[in-house]
C-alpha cells in the first residue's frame, strides 16, 4: 500500500510527464579509470527534489513498487523527497529493505523499478535508484541511522554467511529481539558486497558504515569460521542456537575443465582476480595475499556482469588492451547493458562468437596467447537461448599476458554433505521453500544465491528477510 495522501494525487500528471529530464552525471571515463572511486556523481538536494517531482504517482499499486523485489513504497518516497523531507523518505526504504544504500547503487534498476516506470512510454523513467541512494545517504550523514531493536527474547539464532541474504535475515531478527551471531568463512563480513562487487560500483565506505550499524545493534561476528569444516550445523544447535539460517551464496567459480592451459601463470578465476584487485590487504583471505601479476594485454572470458566487472577492474589496474571474449553475440549476453556501456566507454573491447579452446604458454612458461575458435549460433537450448556451435577450421590466436575466467558460479556442496537431513540438489543448491525459506531440516532456513543460484543483492536480501519472519514464527510456535 502506498502512503501518499489522497489530496496529493490530484496532481496534474500531464504536466509532470513533460517536465524536463536530466540524466545521471557520470565522471568522465578517462578520469574514472585512474581510480576505484564511485563512477556516479551523487545528487544534491535540489537535483533530487527536481527529479522526484517527475513522478506522476500512478494508481496504487504503482508498477515501480510491484517490480521492486522488496516492494519499497517508491511513490511515497518520491513524494517526500520532492518536498525536501529526506529523512522520512529514507525511513520508507528502511521499512522494507535491509540494504537500501546498497540496493540504490547496485540494483539493475533499468530492469526493475526504473524499467517498469510508466514514463518510459513517453521519454525517460524517474531515476528511482539514485533517489533511494540520495535519501538514505542523506539520513546517514545528517541524522544517522540506527537499527531499531526489539524487546529481547533471550533466544539465539545463528546465521551462516555475512552476505546480503544473511544480513537481511539478521536485520529483521534484531528488530524482533533475537540475539544474532553471524558465522563467516572469510576474514570480513559483506559476502560479494566486499569480496566481489568492485569499489567503483559500491564504495567500501558505504559498506563499512552499513556494517557498523549491525555492530552497534549487537550482532556478534565469527570470522574465518567455515561451517561444514571448522564446525557443523549440528555443533551450532549443540551450542544453544535455536535456529540456523544458511546464506552461504554460490561462490565457486565455474571451470574450463576440458580446455588445456588453465593452470598457466597468468590465468585467473574471476573471484580471485576481483578480490585481489579490489579488497584491502587486511581483509584478504590468507591464500589471496600474493599480489596480482597483471599483464599489458588482458582477455576476459564470459558475458555476465562479473565479466564487465573484471574488464573494468583490469583497466583501472593499468592494463592497456582489455578484451572480452564471448561465445554468443551481444544480444545473448546475460550481463546488464549499463555496465557494458560503461566498460566500452572506459576502453574495453568485445569479440563475439569467440570460444577459447587452449591457453598457450610463451618461452617463459607464462600465458602468451589464447587459441580460439569462431562460433555460429545454432538451435535454441532448453532456455530458448541459441546454442553456440563451433565453425570447423576457424581457429585463431589472441595474444595476451593475462586471462580471466568469468564463467559463472556453483554452490559449495559442503553443507549438504555435513548436515544430516538437509536436502540439496544440482551440485549442492539448498532445497528451501521460496516463500518461507524452510529447508527439509526443522529449525534450518535458507535463502539467497545458495538456494536460487547466482542472482542479485536485492533478491538475496529479500529471501533473508522472509526467512527471518519464518524463523520468528517457528521459534514462537516452539514456546
Ligand atoms: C563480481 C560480481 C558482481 C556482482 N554485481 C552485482 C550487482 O552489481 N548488482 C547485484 O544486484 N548483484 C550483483 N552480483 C550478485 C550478488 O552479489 C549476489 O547475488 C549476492 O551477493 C548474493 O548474496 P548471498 O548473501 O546469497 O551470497 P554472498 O554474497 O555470496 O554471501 C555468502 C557469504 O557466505 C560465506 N560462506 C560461504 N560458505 C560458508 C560456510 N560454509 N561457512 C561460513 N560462511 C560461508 C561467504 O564467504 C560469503 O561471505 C554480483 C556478483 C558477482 C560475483
Amino acid at each position: 500500500m502506498q502512503a501518499v495522501p489522497s489530496e496529493f494525487l490530484a496532481i496534474d500528471r500531464k504536466e509532470r510527464v513533460n517536465r524536463p529530464f536530466f540524466d545521471l552525471d557520470l565522471r568522465p571515463a578517462e578520469e574514472r579509470t585512474c581510480d576505484f572511486d564511485d563512477v556516479v556523481i551523487s545528487f544534491d538536494a535540489e537535483r533530487a527534489m527536481v527529479e522526484a517531482a517527475r513522478c506522476i504517482h500512478c494508481p496504487d499499486p504503482a508498477p515501480c513498487m510491484v517490480a521492486c523485489p522488496p516492494h519499497n513504497d517508491i511513490p511515497s518516497a518520491m513524494w517526500l523527497i520532492e518536498q525536501g523531507r529526506f529523512d522520512e523518505a529514507a525511513e520508507i526504504y528502511h521499512k522494507t529493505s535491509s540494504l537500501p544504500e546498497i540496493c540504490g547503487r547496485v540494483c539493475p534498476h533499468e530492469v526493475l523499478c526504473q524499467g517498469s516506470c510508466v514514463l518510459n512510454k513517453h521519454h525517460a523513467p524517474v531515476l528511482t535508484g539514485e533517489l533511494e541512494t540520495f535519501a538514505v545517504d542523506y539520513q546517514r550523514r545528517v541524522s544517522g541511522y540506527v537499527i531499531p531493536l526489539g524487546i529481547p527474547t533471550g533466544k539465539k539464532v545463528a546465521i551462516i554467511g555475512a552476505g546480503p541474504a544473511g544480513l537481511g535475515c539478521a536485520e529483521v531478527l534484531l528488530r524482533k529481539g533475537y540475539e544474532i551471531t553471524v558465522f563467516e568463512s572469510k576474514p570480513g563480513p559483506g559476502g560479494l558486497l566486499v569480496y566481489g562487487i568492485p569499489n567503483f560500483k559500491l564504495p567500501k565506505d558505504v559498506w563499512t558504515e552499513k556494517w557498523e550499524q549491525f555492530e552497534r545493534a549487537g550482532v556478534k561476528f565469527a570470522p574465518n569460521t567455515y561451517i561444514g569444516k571448522d564446525k557443523t550445523i549440528d555443533d551450532l544447535f549443540a551450542e544453544g542456537f535455536e535456529a540456523v539460517f544458511i546464506g552461504v551464496g554460490s561462490e565457486i567459480d565455474a571451470k574450463m575443465e576440458d580446455t588445456p592451459g588453465t593452470d598457466l601463470p597468468g590465468v585467473y578465476e574471476a573471484t580471485d582476480f576481483l578480490i585481489r584487485g579490489n579488497v584491502e590487504h587486511d581483509l584478504l583471505p590468507e591464500n589471496m595475499r600474493k599480489p596480482l601479476e597483471l599483464g599489458r594485454r588482458v582477455v576476459v572470458i564470459g558475458g555476465g556482469d562479473t565479466a564487465s566487472d573484471c574488464l573494468r577492474t583490469a583497466l583501472r589496474l593499468g592494463a592497456e588492451e582489455v578484451t572480452c571474449l564471448y561465445r554468443r553475440t551481444e544480444k545473448e549476453m546475460p550481463g546488464g547493458k549499463k555496465d557494458r556501456k560503461m566498460a566500452r566507454e572506459e576502453g574495453a573491447k568485445y569479440r563475439f562468437l569467440t570460444q577459447p579452446v587452449k591457453f598457450i604458454a610463451g618461452a617463459d612458461g607464462k600465458l602468451a596467447a589464447v587459441e580460439c575458435i569462431e562460433m555460429r549460433l545454432g538451435e535454441p537450448d532448453a532456455k530458448g537461448r541459441r546454442k553456440p556451435v563451433p565453425v570447423e577450421g576457424s581457429n585463431f590466436s589472441v595474444a595476451c599476458d593475462t586471462a580471466i575466467l568469468a564463467l559463472g558460479y556453483w554452490p559449495d556442496p559442503i553443507l549438504g554433505k555435513t548436515t544430516p537431513s538437509l536436502d540439496v540438489h544440482d551440485w549442492g543448491l539448498i532445497s528451501a521453500d521460496k516463500k518461507t525459506g524452510a529447508t527439509s531440516r526443522p529449525g534450518v532456513f535458507s535463502g539467497g544465491d545458495c538456494v536460487t543460484g547466482p542472482d542479485l543483492v536485492v533478491t538475496a536480501m529479500v529471501a533473508g528477510r522472509k526467512a527471518a519472519e519464518s524463523i520468528d514464527a517457528y521459534l514462537k510456535s516452539k514456546e
